[in-house]
């Protein structure tokens, strides 16, 4: 019988082919103690080799399939089976309390696992926490002789349900095979549905209950646009979705056609369409992608899943990287954004009630000044080889910013006098994701030569509701006249003192909100590298002038569904 399942929007498509369910294999154990310790460690030492041989091959198949970059996720997978760390608690644990390989394993791997997850409501150290949870599990898988059923195995079209994918199913899977993917768990920014926007396979993520619904081999549709799953379909839904699917097969080809067109405006305008990354990888997806510009690097990335900072050598290569492969277009570099809600293993904090309002980003910064300047150096160095912008991150108070400024001219003021070349249109710039500087934009504007608005962070601060509880998830509204307000009167405050104003929040690609900021007048608007082409196509419908028209009316309004409302029916 028919059954429609709502989930969440992955990855975009359509997606008709028979199910193939993936199901967990079964890795439960008794916990136990042993007697022969060095036979244990020697069926961890056989566990490992096998797990390092089977993630070699499938490093390999992700190059081959995915790129360099996307295949990186491996690496670091091996990386933890190599980690003198992780296999040396282990080994430990067998030697100290006498435990078996896999009851060892499950107590090391649970807790860097917690350590991950505990440090963070962030998407990146979140992947940290699945790739240990997917590497532990292959390990286990072989100290217990199970075996798992490989999504490499797919050998016809299909579409697989599964409770989720890790990051190695993900990679296994044949292009030409799978059509599309539906699993219980998962969001938007899980290492699932990241990899599968990029390998362009049609995904629904967080059904909660597709697996218990689904049968194998029966007809499924994945409805990756919006975010539906239909299982054992009628003939007329089947006709219908194969239209549809068509339709936006057809639409994709007309984005490809834009990716060396300049982004304007069906008035002619210029905005820029600049993407987000998080580490150099990213820069080739921006490329082929048609991006602009880099509007945020999260230079977070280089200073977790290590045990110590940085050196001021490898962040500069990292930083030049990103610059030369943007040969010559506008890369803003954030700098850390640490503390609170992200910590370092190697950078103890104090424990904290409200961490997403403490100790973190540029109050930290501030603080230790020596990670600080650390990387202000490299950031230096690295503008004399293309157009770099800094940018401090959580910027409250003008003092804050006025410090930080101090700091890194000090700093630039040295490297000059010591002959290092600097770049000498460096501008310096702010995110405003923190109300109090929304508020203040216009005296920050005299400060700053650029405001790049986090709305991820502004939206959580202005409702004050955690971006991350969807107890409170109703509050979060992009939409809300009160956010519309704060990001024009940033713009505004930007344009007034002759400067540009950016949005690097998820707000920026999102296509209802698209109208509402290309009427605000936002010059540079900062997205995930894949939303770039569907945002340049649908600028070339709107009109600046006349959406500008209805700048007053929108902002007038009193809640978020009526603007929604309003800019469906009237700014097309
Ligand atoms: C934001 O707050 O909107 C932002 C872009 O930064 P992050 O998501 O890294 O907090
Ligand atoms: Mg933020």
């Amino acid at each position: 019988m028919t059954e429609k399942i709502k989930g969440i929007a992955a990855s975009a498509g359509i997606a008709i082919a028979k199910t193939f369910i993936l199901r967990n294999p079964d890795l439960s154990f008794e916990r136990k103690t042993v007697e022969d310790k060095e036979a244990e460690k020697k069926k961890l030492n056989d566990a490992l080799d096998i797990s390092k041989k089977e993630l070699n091959e499938i490093k390999a198949t992700a190059e081959r399939e995915l790129g360099k970059d996307k295949a990186e996720v491996f690496s670091a997978h091996l990386m933890f089976l190599s980690d003198p760390e992780f296999v040396g608690q282990i080994e430990s644990k067998i030697d100290s309390d006498s435990l078996s390989a896999e009851s060892a394993l499950q107590d090391v791997s649970t807790f860097f696992i917690q350590t991950f997850e505990s440090m963070s409501d962030n998407a990146y150290m979140r992947e940290r926490a699945a790739d240990v949870r997917d590497v532990s599990k292959r390990l286990l898988a072989h100290l217990l002789g199970v075996s798992f059923t490989s999504p490499a195995s797919i050998t016809e079209e299909t579409v697989i349900i599964a409770e989720d994918l890790t990051p190695s199913d993900t990679a296994q899977l044949n292009r030409k095979y799978v059509k599309g993917f539906a699993t219980n768990v998962g969001g938007r920014t899980s290492h699932s549905a990241i990899m599968s926007r990029s390998m362009e396979i049609p995904a629904v993520v967080g059904t909660k209950i597709v697996l218990e619904k689904a049968k194998d081999g029966e007809t499924a549709i994945v409805d990756g646009l919006n975010g539906e799953v239909i299982l054992d379909p009628t003939d007329e839904e089947i006709k219908a979705y194969s239209q549809k699917a068509a339709a936006y097969k057809e639409q994709q080809a007309e984005w490809k056609k834009l990716v060396n067109e300049p982004t304007k405006t069906k008035d002619g305008a210029h905005v820029i369409l600049g993407a987000n990354i998080g580490n150099p990888g990213d820069v080739t997806g921006v490329v082929n992608n048609g991006g602009e510009a880099i509007g945020l690097y999260r230079t977070e990335f280089l200073y977790m899943g290590r045990d110590q900072l940085p050196t001021e050598d490898e962040q500069f290569d990292a930083y030049k990287e990103v610059v030369e492969k943007m040969k010559g277009k506008p890369v803003v570099i954030r700098t850390l954004d640490i503390g609170g809600d992200k910590k370092l293993k190697y950078l103890p904090l104090p424990e904290e009630m409200n961490p997403f309002l403490g100790f973190r980003a540029i109050r930290l910064c501030l603080e230790r000044q020596d990670i600080f300047r650390t990387q202000l150096r490299a950031l230096l160095r690295a503008s004399a080889f293309g157009k770099l912008r800094i940018m401090f991150p959580m910027i409250a108070t003008i003092n804050e910013f006025r410090e930080a400024k101090k700091i890194l001219l000090e700093e630039k003021d040295k490297l000059v006098a010591a002959g290092t070349k600097v770049s000498d249109d460096l501008q310096v710039g702010m995110m405003m994701e923190i109300p109090a500087a929304a508020v203040l934009a216009d005296q920050f504007a005299k400060e700053a030569d650029f405001f790049s608005i986090g709305t991820n962070d502004l939206i959580q601060y202005t409702m004050a509701a955690d971006r991350m509880n969807e107890h409170v998830s109703y509050l979060y509204q992009p939409c809300n006249p009160s956010i519309l307000r704060l990001v024009s009167h940033v713009i505004d405050a930007a344009h007034k003192e002759g400067h540009w104003a950016g949005m690097c929040g998820e707000m920026a690609g999102d296509a209802t909100a698209i109208p509402l900021l290309l009427a605000l007048g936002l010059d540079e608007f900062s997205m995930s590298a894949t939303s770039i082409l569907p945002a340049r196509s649908q600028l070339l419908t709107l009109s600046q002038e006349e959406l500008a028209k209805h700048k007053e009316a929108f902002l007038n309004l009193s809640t978020a569904d009526e603007v929604l409302e309003y800019v469906k029916t009237k700014m097309k």
